[in-house]
């Protein structure tokens, strides 16, 4: 097993088969009357969240409480010290706490590689910058599975702000370890021109949504990261939704099977109608429960579980 998850390339096929597999066996425990199980018992699961989270931030406290582990939940937004050193600083405080696992999410990409060095214990990326978000990969890989039985072969496109996006990086990396197909839609300003080299090989590009729908199984939106934009990367929100937007009648492009996810939180009438939000084809209230089940794999993983 690795020891620390910072990136979505970082699993190889087996061990992210394993963390599927595990997560699989920890979602029974949410169907149970007490959803907890010993298995972190004594061990020490710190949540450092430098930038707004809902999602991922309640997800890894759940994770963690469901394995029993001691949970200590530290917001650093607001704080006004400089980055580098108040990681650093902070990893100092966390390795004298003995600290068993680290879940960072930082606004600077590479933030949770920097504190892997500091820190004995194990680092999880739980988003940093526009860089990877590998436990939401993770999630949206179960989602799939489960929804559609299997990975290789899969045809997935990931629509929208790829520039801004961990989740498509994430995503892309994994999905080709996972043998999936992944074409990456929306307009040239918002996909990076080297991404699909520079990632995996094998991705594919399209500025045209309408022609890419009849051929996928899953359809990924992403949200538009205003909070990421500087310049204007298009015309306008409408003309964005014109294009890449996902409303009913592109929806029933879609192949019958095909499921639509999206890793919120939405911006509802700009990348997705509340109509596809809502439909039976929508795994995004999914993909949150599945969310609690991989985080429980992962920290029962890395921290060297291995009987249930
Ligand atoms: N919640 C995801 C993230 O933190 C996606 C998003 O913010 O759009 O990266």
């Amino acid at each position: 097993m690795i020891r620390h998850l910072l990136s979505g390339a970082d699993p190889d096929l087996a061990t992210a088969t394993q963390i599927l597999d595990t997560a699989a066996e920890m979602a029974t425990v949410a169907g149970r009357e007490v959803k907890k199980l010993p298995a972190l018992r004594g061990r020490t699961v710190v949540n450092l969240f430098y930038e707004d989270s809902t999602r991922t931030r309640i997800s890894f406290e759940a994770a963690a409480k469901r394995l029993s582990a001691d949970v200590i939940n530290f917001s650093a937004k607001g704080s006004s010290v400089t980055k580098g050193e108040s990681l650093k600083d902070t990893a100092l405080t966390l390795q004298a706490m003995g600290a068993d696992a680290v879940v960072v999410r930082h606004p600077a990409s590479g933030a949770p590689h920097r504190l892997a060095n500091w820190v004995d214990g194990s680092v999880v990326n739980a988003g940093d910058g526009t860089h990877e978000h590998p436990t939401q990969a993770l999630l949206d890989a179960y989602t799939m599975r489960s929804r559609l039985g299997r990975l290789a072969g899969l045809h997935v496109a990931i629509v929208g702000d790829v520039l801004h996006s961990r989740v498509a990086r994430s995503n892309v990396l994994l999905l080709s370890t996972l043998g999936a197909k992944v074409t990456l839609v929306g307009p040239p300003t918002l996909i990076p021109m080297d991404i699909s080299a520079a990632l995996a090989p094998g991705t594919a590009v399209s500025y045209d949504l309408d022609a890419v729908l009849p051929d996928v199984d899953v359809v990924m939106m992403l949200r538009v990261q205003r909070e990421r934009m500087n310049d204007s990367y298009f015309p306008s929100a409408r003309e964005y939704s014109r294009r890449f937007g996902l409303d009913g009648p592109r929806m029933r492009r879609l192949p019958e099977h095909a499921i639509v996810m999206h890793p919120g939180p939405m911006n509802r009438g700009m990348e997705i109608t509340p109509e596809v939000a809502d439909s039976p084809r929508s795994t995004i209230v999914e993909q949150v429960a599945n969310g609690v089940s991989v985080r429980m794999a992962v920290l029962y993983l890395l921290l060297g579980g291995n009987n249930l």
